[in-house]
């Protein structure tokens, strides 16, 4: 686990940006204010150029908060063109970093891991982030910033506090430096996670910054915080035990893949065998497609007029497969087992659970070779603990499907004739 290096990275003022880019408009010199100006001057802000910014505007503000005397462009925000654009950045990313080093925290902000990468292009963290902030200024005109750190949440901090005073826009921090210039920065907000709420309560014990955090019994915190308290202790002592792998684990493992169907009219039992099949077909796809893997299935069995109560059960695979034969096979198995012959079927439901990730599935079966089962469900199960908190807020995985997709069809425009 020592020597990771992780990279955040961020577009500067991206709504405004790629409008003011879009425009022909430079968002360091050109004012431009992102806002629907048919919702009144008191609608907000979405976003603002640097260039305005540096006026004194602030982010978010509403429309008539800004000055007269400041002219500037207004345009109608446009989600379908930035979730465009940042679907392109994703694909900049692409072609250096793989995805499973890839977590996409919102529209506009990236977490890399940066480690593998250093030898095999022969750079600097730095360097790296250099390349890549170039090349998405080259191809989409926006500036990105960039935070390095020894872990995700040095990373996050290096970039949301310690790139803002440098004139490169990048920050590092390691646990040294990040106690050396972070634990009595103030105020404590600034730092991810913290928001007001925490920061009052951590008020009444006269905590102000991070370092007061650190003077404070954990018995304390756990008492006010409860198990939150467990990462406010990490962070103020700028440890972050989660991975890139562990998010994407988890974002696997918090769902299932299903499907159900209610039949138009009553099924024989060898017939709705038959209809399971090509449900099981479809999920498997749908795996294969997503990059998952899975140990566990679900069947469910609904009958005519309820004259059975509905039957079914789960079964467990002894390892993580996405092989139809395997799958298929355990279904017509559990099927078989389970259903009440001779009654006429009117519902079937599948499901495929406990999913993890096709890349990192084998590289932890490796990880944990040596433990017995339940200690290894307890190892991962406390890797994963937190991570909901810590980088679910985003509804990210929603905005990875949607990359996915995005740069699918990127991808189909500039293969050309694929219309409609
Ligand atoms: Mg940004």
């Amino acid at each position: 686990m020592a020597d990771k290096v992780y990279l955040c990275i961020d577009m500067k003022s991206f709504f405004a940006s790629v409008e003011a880019i879009d425009r022909g408009l430079d968002p360091f010199t050109d004012n431009l204010v992102v806002a629907d100006p048919s919702r009144g001057s008191g609608s907000v802000c979405l976003a603002i150029t640097p260039a305005m910014k540096a006026l004194g505007v602030r982010n978010r503000c509403r429309v008539f908060e800004i000055p007269k005397d400041i002219k500037y462009v207004t345009a109608m925000p446009r989600m379908k063109k930035y979730m465009e654009v940042s679907a392109q950045i994703y694909g900049i990313y692409l072609r250096y970093i793989s995805a499973e080093d890839i977590h996409v925290y919102s529209i506009d902000e990236c977490f890399l891991d940066a480690t593998p990468y250093l030898k095999m292009y022969k750079k600097t963290p730095k360097e790296l982030a250099i390349l890549l902030m170039d090349a998405i200024k080259a191809e989409t005109g926006i500036c990105a910033t960039a935070g390095i750190g020894t872990n995700l949440f040095l990373a996050k901090v290096a970039l949301d506090v310690t790139a803002k005073k440098v004139p490169d826009h990048i920050g590092y921090l390691d646990i040294d430096s990040f106690k050396k210039e972070l634990w009595h920065h103030r105020p404590i907000t600034d730092i991810w996670n913290i928001g007001g709420g925490i920061a009052k309560r951590l008020e009444k014990y006269g905590v102000y910054d991070l370092y007061g955090v650190t003077q404070l019994a954990p018995e304390i915190l756990y008492k006010e915080f409860g198990t939150n308290a467990e990462y406010l202790i990490d962070h103020a002592n700028g440890v972050e035990p989660c991975t890139i792998a562990d998010i994407h684990n988890y974002q696997a493992k918090s769902h299932s893949l299903s499907n159900s169907q209610i039949l138009f009219e009553d099924y024989k039992y060898d017939d709705a065998l038959i209809v399971m099949q090509e449900m099981v077909d479809n999920l498997v796809l749908e795996l294969v497609e997503k990059n998952l893997v899975s140990d566990e299935l679900f069947l469910g069995i609904g009958y005519s007029k309820d004259v059975h109560r509905p039957t079914g059960g789960s079964r467990k695979l002894p390892a993580h497969t996405s092989s139809f034969k395997t799958i298929v096979r355990e279904f017509i198995q559990l099927y078989k087992d389970t259903t009440v012959k001779g009654v006429p079927i009117r519902r079937l439901s599948i499901g495929l659970g406990h999913l993890l990730d096709a890349d990192t599935a084998h590289l932890q079966l490796d990880l944990f070779a040596d433990l017995d089962a339940e200690k290894k469900e307890k190892d991962l199960q406390h890797a994963l603990l937190g991570i909901k908190e810590k980088f679910g807020k985003n509804a990210v995985l929603r905005g990875i499907n949607y990359f996915e997709k995005s740069t699918g069809r990127a991808r189909n425009k500039m293969v050309g004739g694929h219309n409609g």
